[in-house]
């Protein structure tokens, strides 16, 4: 229990706490500070009250601290769409395997699907490192919807009481892990791009950028609260090696829940305007600043046809609106992980790294040759975009007989 304590014998009525409540939970009585049932005991007015007549005590013992070793195993939501687990699941089931390790527990899967599409996930999820997949399977689960996703989750941890949760930062993990966790009233840290296990307390160490991608804040789950829950972009984990000769367990639930129960019915599915796929993309060439216009993206085009590459962007490209946000590497854009990233006049920000530094090759073209880009470039070359991407195009096409 916590409790917002403001002593009428020390409180001057001057009326600093009335405003700085977030809640408006404060207001003045008889020219006495008063607090309501709105107090959510945030302890902003604590810090404002100039007189220091207003105390917050919390009773920590109060908080439903789940007993030791009650909430064991790192789970992974295994997504799938259009017959195929999505590839931030097994990126997630590779960093999962670390956590897992450093805590010495079990690698789980949780993977929610028709009964028909259960053997081959599940094997899918094993191949990539999971122990044991746990499985909810209904004809509800089929295409994918919030309602039954949420219940099947909610019930399934719940019942083996995982220690941490991984869900893709996707359409799908982004829409029903908050309802997850809002149900189990459960922390979710979303967009993280690192996770970690504290070597004494052994907590989930959840890292993402903050305050606009200014800072990169670390953030840990009230003691009292578990499943500790994130979600991870794609592309931020590397993929781990796939071994279909591995064995784990499979254990089938039977999903509680009826069709009337589903607020939604899945009449048509239309898929979207076609984007470029720079997730996936194997080869990136992205243009910063330097282009000048959109016209000049037509230079990176030819070397990006010439690799059957995707077209990136800087920030600075997308906002002059030489090319639309979809192409926008970094932090406020596509995380990605090709095996070329061709930078080309782009100097090189922390928020672009920020996107792209995982690549396996990085090969930057930049006039300048202090630019950061070369700090993490693989191979870079000092001269004009203008002169040397054409070059490139010339010659790899020569090479590659295109
Ligand atoms: C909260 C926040 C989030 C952000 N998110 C992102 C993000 O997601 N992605 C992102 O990219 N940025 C992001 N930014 C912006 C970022 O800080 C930089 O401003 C941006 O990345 C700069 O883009 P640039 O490298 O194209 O331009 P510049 O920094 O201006 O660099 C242009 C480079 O081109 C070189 N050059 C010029 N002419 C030529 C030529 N002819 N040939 C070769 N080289 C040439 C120059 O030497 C220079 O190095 C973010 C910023 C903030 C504050």
């Amino acid at each position: 229990m916590a409790e917002l304590i403001i002593d009428k014998e020390t409180c001057t009525g001057c009326e600093a706490c009335v405003p700085s409540c977030p809640f408006g939970a404060l207001r003045m009585e008889d020219g006495l500070a008063v607090v309501d049932e709105k107090c959510t005991f945030c302890g902003a007015c604590v810090d404002v009250c100039p007189v220091a007549s207003i105390t917050l005590t919390k009773d920590e013992k109060a908080a439903p601290t789940p007993e030791a070793g009650e909430y064991k195993d790192v789970w992974v939501f295994i997504e799938h769409e259009e017959g195929r687990v999505s590839t931030v699941s097994f990126e997630l089931l590779g960093e999962g395997a670390i956590l897992a390790r450093d805590l010495g527990c079990r690698l789980c899967g949780m993977l929610f699907c028709d009964p028909k599409a259960v053997e081959a996930h599940a094997a899918e999820a094993v191949a990539h490192g999971a122990e044991i997949v746990y499985v909810m399977e209904s004809p509800l689960l089929g295409p994918y919807r919030t309602d039954p996703y949420a219940r099947a989750a909610v019930d399934l941890i719940r019942k083996y009481k995982p220690e941490i949760v991984l869900f893709g930062a996707t359409t799908q993990g982004r829409d029903f892990a908050g309802t997850v966790a809002t149900t189990l009233e459960a922390g979710l840290t979303a967009d993280c791009t690192g996770l970690a296990i504290d070597p004494e307390t052994k907590f989930l160490k959840q890292t993402r950028p903050a305050f606009g991608g200014n800072i990169m804040a670390t953030i840990l789950d009230y003691p009292g609260y578990r499943p500790q829950m994130s979600t991870v972009r794609p592309k931020v984990f590397a993929m781990p090696a796939r071994d279909a000769g591995r064995k784990g367990r499979v254990v089938r639930e039977p999903l509680a829940m009826t069709e009337d129960e589903v607020r939604t019915k899945v009449l048509e599915f239309v898929k979207g305007e076609e984007t470029v796929n720079l997730a996936d993309a194997e080869i990136i060439v992205s243009g910063g600043r330097a282009m000048g216009c959109a016209e000049n993206f037509k230079v990176l085009q030819e070397l990006a046809d010439t690799l059957k590459a995707a077209l990136g962007a800087s920030r600075a490209a997308v906002d002059a609106g030489w090319i639309p946000y979809h192409h926008q590497v970094g932090q406020t854009g596509r995380t990605v992980r090709p095996k070329i990233y061709f930078a080309c006049g782009i100097s090189g920000s922390v928020q672009h790294q920020a996107g792209m530094k995982t690549s396996d090759i990085i090969v930057a073209i930049n006039k300048d040759p202090d630019a950061p880009i070369f700090q993490i470039a693989t191979y870079g070359i000092v001269g004009d975009l203008f002169q040397v991407v054409p070059l490139l195009a010339q010659e790899f096409k020569k090479r590659l007989g295109r």
